[in-house]
């Protein structure tokens, strides 16, 4: 049993985030979490995608060697905009070849050096139903609870996600720090008739500046009681300490509040979500 959309049928599920690496040094750290990840028997592991396909062969790669070469589950994220049709059906031919079984179906974003590529999409919406007509994948999209950067509104926000995920099998949020953002927005997509699962994703703080920079780009709110818990503290390791305490405790808020799993993003390192994992006192769970 692979596919996403069965094991969370199951029961909850624990996932990772890893990025393609671009350097041996960063290859060899990206071996080491996976190992050390592997032992706590991830539901999955999704694997990210450069905008505009500027990690294609790299994502395609790592995706295929964790279908074979691990036990673990992946699934590959795939975005959209600068991609042509054909470019999207050979990828997709790719993982069905390779046994991958989950795709995360994404917008993405255009180039930061304001270039762009010919592109035969403009919403993950266009890319979430190929995946779902050829039929070999369970299909997630992305949500983000705090609203899209680009959402002229909240309610526009909304209503797009809900088309979107009435079709998809489960969504994954952005990262955020504080549960009523996360029950807010499962709240709104039922009200709007949609009571597909929606996993939260969470990002344990481990270095001030790098979040509040990732914070800013996403449009998650950095609550202040939390920059008062990290301004209190003067070293790197309090901080982490500070930041795996304070992700604990959100874990804890979402399981309560009846989260269908957890998605950590790892940044590819393992400490932190293995610190996490020992708090929750969680068990390898498939
Ligand atoms: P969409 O669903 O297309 O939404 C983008 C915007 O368009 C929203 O404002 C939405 O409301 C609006 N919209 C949607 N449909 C319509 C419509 N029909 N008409 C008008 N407006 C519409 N980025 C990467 O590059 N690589 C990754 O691997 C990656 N992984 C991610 C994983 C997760 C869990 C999340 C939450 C985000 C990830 N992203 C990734 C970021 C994502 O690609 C960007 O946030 C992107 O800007 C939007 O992606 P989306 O899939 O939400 O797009």
């Amino acid at each position: 049993m692979a596919r996403i959309s069965d094991l969370i049928a199951a029961g909850r599920t624990f996932s990772f985030e890893f990025f393609p690496p671009k350097t041996e040094m960063a290859q060899l750290s990206l071996g080491r979490a996976v190992a050390e990840l592997e032992a706590l028997k991830p539901s999955f592991v999704s694997i990210t995608y450069g905008a505009g396909g500027s990690t294609r062969q790299r994502t395609q790669q790592l995706v295929k060697w964790i279908r074979q070469e691990t036990t673990i589950n992946p699934m590959a994220h795939l975005t959209c905009q600068g991609h042509l049709r054909t470019e999207i059906d050979e990828i997709l031919a790719f993982y069905a070849e390779s046994g991958v079984e989950n795709i995360l179906a994404l917008g993405g974003d255009a180039p930061a050096d304001g270039s762009s590529a010919p592109s035969d999409y403009t919403y993950a919406s266009e890319l979430l139903d190929e995946v779902l007509a050829s039929g070999k994948f369970a299909a997630g999209v992305a949500a983000h609870p705090e609203v899209h950067p680009r959402s002229p509104d909240r309610a526009t926000d909304r209503k797009f996600l809900a088309a979107k995920l009435r079709r998809a099998d489960f969504a994954i949020t952005q990262f955020f720090f504080e549960v009523e953002v996360y029950v807010s927005l499962v709240e709104e997509l039922r009200a709007l008739g949609v009571d597909k699962p929606v996993i939260p994703g969470i990002m344990p703080v481990t270095n001030k500046s790098q979040i509040l920079r990732m914070a800013e780009l996403s449009g998650a709110a950095f609550p202040s009681w939390l920059a008062e818990r990290l301004d209190a503290v003067e070293s790197p390791d309090d901080v982490r300490r500070v930041g795996v305490e304070a992700a604990t405790e959100l874990c804890r808020d979402l399981l309560e509040a009846g989260a269908p799993g957890l998605h950590f993003y790892t940044l590819n390192r393992s400490t932190a979500t293995r610190e996490i994992y020992a708090n929750l006192g969680l068990p390898a769970v498939h």
